[in-house]
């Protein structure tokens, strides 16, 4: 991290040198490190502090901690399964709820998902047909659980869009976001009933 700019808290010195250390905290009685602390020294009177954005990566790394003992996935997870569906943060946003920016947060564990979001993420990572399903309520096209569909969907043609199935869902829907602008035109010249959602 650079440093320029950042003067000693107790000499203001500017020869202020960034450091890594592991570091051990307690969470509900229980022990855990840090491996990467984040603080500085100044080099002319030896003072260790911690400069705000320091601070701000240390209490993303506890809080990441904090919430993996609690059961929770980590920040590292959630993103994994975000890309295992093939999702934007944003277009992720408008599949599972939680806000415009609740991916961005939870994956920088500037926020912890709640215990809710946690296991929907859980099953429409690990049970097939899920992830479509919610895809579907969040188009309002699913309107109920036995999958009953608010108007006809067909099954895109596959084989002409060269892409994974699993990427271009029921109803000829091109999902926003999933694709680069220049592979979504692709798609929609390449199958007319293509339909771009966002
Ligand atoms: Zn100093």
């Amino acid at each position: 991290m650079p440093l320029d700019k950042i003067h000693c808290s107790a000499c203001d010195s500017s020869a202020v040198e960034a450091m890594v250390a592991v570091e051990t905290f307690t969470y509900k009685h229980t022990n855990f490190e840090v491996e990467e602390f984040n603080y500085s020294v100044c080099k002319e009177c030896g003072t260790e502090f911690v400069t705000p954005k320091q601070g701000k990566l240390n209490d993303q790394k506890i809080r990441d901690q904090h919430r993996i003992m609690d059961g929770l996935l980590s920040g590292r997870a959630i993103r994994g399964i975000r890309k295992k569906l093939g999702l934007t943060q944003h277009a992720a946003a408008q599949v599972f709820g939680g806000g415009a920016n609740a991916f961005s947060k939870y994956e920088k564990c500037e926020v912890i998902q709640s215990v809710a979001m946690d296991r929907l993420l859980r099953v429409a990572d690990s049970v097939p047909g899920v992830y479509e399903a919610l895809y579907l309520i969040s188009l309002k096209l699913l309107v109920a659980p036995n999958i009953q569909y608010k108007q006809t969907v067909s099954l895109c043609d596959y084989g002409e869009c060269e892409v994974s199935d699993a990427k271009i869902l029921p109803g000829n829907i091109i999902p926003y976001g999933v694709f680069s602008k220049k592979k979504e035109k692709q798609l929609k010249t390449s199958n007319k009933n293509l339909i771009g959602y966002g």
